[in-house]
């Protein structure tokens, strides 16, 4: 460490909607099978269960990190679902990772997409003011030049029809 180096800080958002974006670029959760609540996500379910209903069956309960274990007192009230064990939730885990680097490169590209269309948008009204004052300095030396070989007339703008 030299004395130019500091120790990082924890950037302050003001806006909450970039705590948004910081969850998509980087989850908070570590499990991807339950995203740290223990009960396995339904639509992963749906891959070993497919008739998942997570409003009527029982709760699948996550076997890949230790959060699935809050879970298991509820065991004999006959709520929980005990039969998607460690294997299996290790590759639902694997399927829930591979789902979010898809969704944040479809994500990435998104904004990318937005960046160069709002750049584009930019460079194209800079091009347009360019285009402007060009066009004016155009006229501005023709009406010199006019002016000094003394053959300059001033065309008027043709009048707009006055019906409204
Ligand atoms: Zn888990």
């Amino acid at each position: 460490m030299n004395d130019f180096s500091f120790d990082p800080l924890e950037p302050l958002p003001i806006r909450p909607e970039e705590e948004v974006e910081k969850e998509i670029w980087q989850p908070q959760w570590k499990c991807f099978c339950c995203q740290d609540t223990g009960k396995i996500q339904p639509y992963l379910v749906r891959h070993v269960i497919p008739g998942y209903n997570d409003n009527r069956d029982r709760l699948p309960i996550c076997q890949n990190c230790n959060k699935g274990h809050d879970w298991f007192h509820l065991d004999e009230f006959g709520v929980i679902d005990t039969r998607l064990g460690p294997q299996i939730c290790r590759k639902l885990d694997a399927i829930a990772r591979e789902d979010w680097r898809r969704t944040t490169k479809s994500w990435f590209e998104n904004v990318k997409q937005h960046l160069e269309q709002a750049t584009g948008k930019i460079a194209s009204t800079q091009n347009l003011r360019k285009r402007d004052r060009i066009q004016a300095e155009f006229i501005l030396v023709q009406e010199k030049h006019g002016l000094a070989r003394g053959d300059w007339e001033e065309i008027k703008d043709q009048e707009e029809d006055s019906d409204f």
